[in-house]
C-alpha cells in the first residue's frame, strides 16, 4: 500500500479523507476497538472549519455543534457575572468563519469517519503498531498480534505517547505548563443552566469548570486539582470534586460517560520526519488544552501533508516536496505551543491569535513571491475567500486540485479563474490544494518551473 496511517484520531481520519479523495491507497490502523469516546478537543477554530468545508463535512459539523456560551464566574456560591469566551472578530467576504464552533471531539471523529467511509477509505480497528523498520523502498510496520504490513510511507498519528515516534527514535523537547493535575470528564448533571460555561474557583488553588456540550445533554467537567493531590476517575470521584467546588450536591451529577486525567505540558518533537515516516498531530506536539489549539493544529498537519503525499505518489512530484512538511508544520507547531501556554497562564486572550486564520507559510521554501512590490495577499498566506465573475473562491478551491487566479491552465489538476479578486491586490496567484498561496507573480512567467517542483505540470 502507499500510506499506512497509525491512529484514527482527528489527525489520522483527516489525512485518511484527504488521501482517499486523491486516490492514494491508504489504510488507517487503530489500536482501540472503537473511535475515541470523550469530548476533550471540543473547540473547532475558524481555520479548521475552512478545512472541513473543503473536505465536505462542514454541514454535518455545523449541524452537530453550536456556539460557545459565555463564561459565568461563580464566587462563594453566587453567579457574579458573565463574559464572552472569545474576543469578537468581524466577518467579511474573505473570512466567512470567524467564531469557533463547539463540537465534542467524539462527534467530530464520528463525522470524519463517516466521510472517510463514504470516500471508500477504511479504518482497521484493534490493530496496534508496536514497531517498524524502514529501507530505501518502504516501511514495514509490526503489530501487537505478530503480523506486519508494508507501505511506502507511514504517518504517526498515534497521539502524545506515540509508539511510532519512539520507534524512529525522535525525542520531544518541552516543559510543564502547570504543575497541577487535571481531570476531564463528560457527565449529565442537574441544577445548572446550559447557557453558560460555569467556572468555580476554590481557596485551595483548585477549581472546576462545567461547560454544556453543544448538541448533547452533557457537560464537560474540567477540574484543576490542588498541586500534589490526586483523584480517581469514577462517578463518585467526579461527584466529590463537583460538590467540593460548586454549590451542586453530589447527587446532581447523575451519570458519568467518560473521564480522563491529564497534566498540561508543552512539548515539540525534535523532527517531524525520519525517512519515510512522518509525525503529525499530538505525536508531533503536545500542549495545554487552553485556547483550543491541539486538535486544530493536528487537522492542519494532516491537511498540509495529504496533498504533498498525493503529489509525490500520484502526480510525479519530486520526493523533496515532502521535506516542506517539517519545514512548514514544525515552525507552526512551535508558535502554537507558545500561544496555548500563554492562554493557559492567562497572558494571551482568546481571539484573533487563536482562530488560526493568520497562519501563514511566508518563510517556507515552497512559497514563491516573485512580485517586486507585492500588495495585499502574499505567497505563503492563507488564500482568503472572495468572488470572481460571480464564482465564490471557496467553492472554486473545494476539492483536491490547485487553483490559478489570473492565468490559463490545461492541467486537469488545476482549476483556472480569469483573475484574482481585488482584495488580493494585483498579480497572478497559484493556490495550493491546502488553501495557501504557493506562487505569486506579476504575470505567469516563471510559474512553470514552480509547477514542476510541486507536481502541477501544465500550468502557464
Ligand atoms: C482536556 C482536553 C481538552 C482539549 N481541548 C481541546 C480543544 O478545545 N481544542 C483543540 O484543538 N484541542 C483540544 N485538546 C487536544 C486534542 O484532544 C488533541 O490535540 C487531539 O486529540 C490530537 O489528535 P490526534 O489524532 O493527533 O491524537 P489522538 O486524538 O490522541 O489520537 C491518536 C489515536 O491513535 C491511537 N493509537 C495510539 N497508539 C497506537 C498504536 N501504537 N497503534 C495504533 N493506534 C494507536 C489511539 O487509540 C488514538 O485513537 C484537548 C485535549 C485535552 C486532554
Amino acid at each position: 500500500m502507499d500510506v499506512l496511517i497509525v491512529g484514527a484520531g482527528p489527525t489520522g481520519l483527516t489525512l485518511g479523507i484527504d488521501l482517499a479523495r486523491r486516490g492514494v491507497e491508504a489504510l488507517v490502523v487503530e489500536r482501540s476497538a472503537n473511535l475515541f469516546p470523550g469530548s476533550r478537543g471540543k473547540g473547532l477554530q475558524p481555520r479548521t472549519l475552512e478545512v472541513f468545508d473543503d473536505l465536505g463535512v462542514i454541514e454535518a459539523i455545523r449541524a452537530a455543534g453550536g456556539p460557545y456560551p459565555p463564561r459565568m464566574i461563580w464566587n462563594d456560591g453566587e453567579a457574579v457575572g458573565g463574559q464572552p469566551v472569545f474576543d469578537r472578530i468581524e466577518s467579511d467576504e474573505g473570512t466567512p468563519y470567524t467564531e469557533p464552533l463547539m463540537v465534542p471531539q467524539w462527534r467530530t471523529q464520528e463525522i470524519l469517519y463517516a466521510r472517510l467511509r463514504e470516500l471508500g477509505g477504511r479504518v482497521a480497528f484493534g490493530r496496534e503498531v508496536t514497531g517498524l523498520e524502514q529501507d530505501a523502498e518502504g516501511v514495514t510496520a509490526r503489530f501487537a498480534d505478530g503480523t506486519t504490513a508494508r507501505a511506502r510511507y507511514v504517518v504517526a498519528a498515534d497521539g502524545g505517547r506515540s509508539a511510532v515516534r519512539r520507534a524512529v527514535g525522535v525525542g520531544m523537547t518541552g516543559e510543564t505548563v502547570d504543575p497541577a493535575p487535571f481531570l476531564v470528564a463528560d457527565v449529565r448533571l442537574n441544577g445548572l443552566d446550559r447557557d453558560h460555561w460555569h467556572m468555580f474557583r476554590g481557596a485551595d488553588g483548585g477549581g472546576v469548570a462545567l461547560c454544556p456540550l453543544a448538541g448533547t445533554d452533557e457537560f464537560q467537567v474540567q477540574a484543576r486539582l490542588p498541586e500534589g493531590s490526586e483523584t480517581g476517575l469514577r462517578l463518585d470521584d467526579v461527584r466529590e470534586l463537583v460538590a467540593a467546588y460548586t454549590p451542586l450536591e453530589r447527587e446532581d451529577v447523575v451519570e458519568l460517560r467518560w473521564s480522563s486525567h491529564f497534566r498540561p505540558r508543552a512539548a515539540l518533537a525534535d523532527r517531524f520526519r525520519v525517512g519515510r515516516v512522518f509525525l503529525a498531530g499530538d505525536a508531533a506536539h503536545v500542549h495545554s488544552p487552553a485556547g483550543g489549539q491541539g486538535l486544530n493544529t493536528s487537522v492542519q498537519d494532516a491537511y498540509n501533508l495529504g496533498w504533498k503525499l498525493g503529489a509525490v505518489l500520484r502526480d510525479g512530484a519530486p520526493e523533496t516536496l515532502l521535506d516542506s512538511y517539517e519545514e512548514e508544520r514544525r515552525a507552526n507547531a512551535a508558535a502554537m505551543l507558545e500561544l496555548s501556554t500563554g492562554v493557559h497562564r492567562g497572558e494571551v486572550r482568546r481571539g484573533r491569535a487563536t482562530v488560526q486564520l493568520g497562519l501563514n507559510y511566508r518563510e517556507s521554501s515552497l512559497s514563491l513571491e516573485t512580485r517586486t512590490d507585492p500588495a495585499g495577499v502574499r505567497a505563503g498566506d492563507r488564500a482568503p475567500d472572495g468572488t470572481v465573475s460571480g464564482i465564490r473562491l471557496f467553492d472554486a478551491f473545494r476539492g483536491p486540485h490547485w487553483t490559478l487566479l489570473g492565468g490559463r491552465s490545461s492541467d486537469a489538476g488545476v482549476r483556472a479563474l480569469p483573475a484574482a479578486p481585488e482584495s488580493y491586490g494585483p498579480g497572478v496567484f497559484l493556490i495550493r490544494p491546502d488553501g495557501h498561496v504557493g506562487w505569486a507573480g506579476e504575470s505567469a512567467q516563471g510559474l512553470a518551473e514552480y509547477a514542476r517542483r510541486t507536481g502541477v505540470f501544465a500550468a502557464g
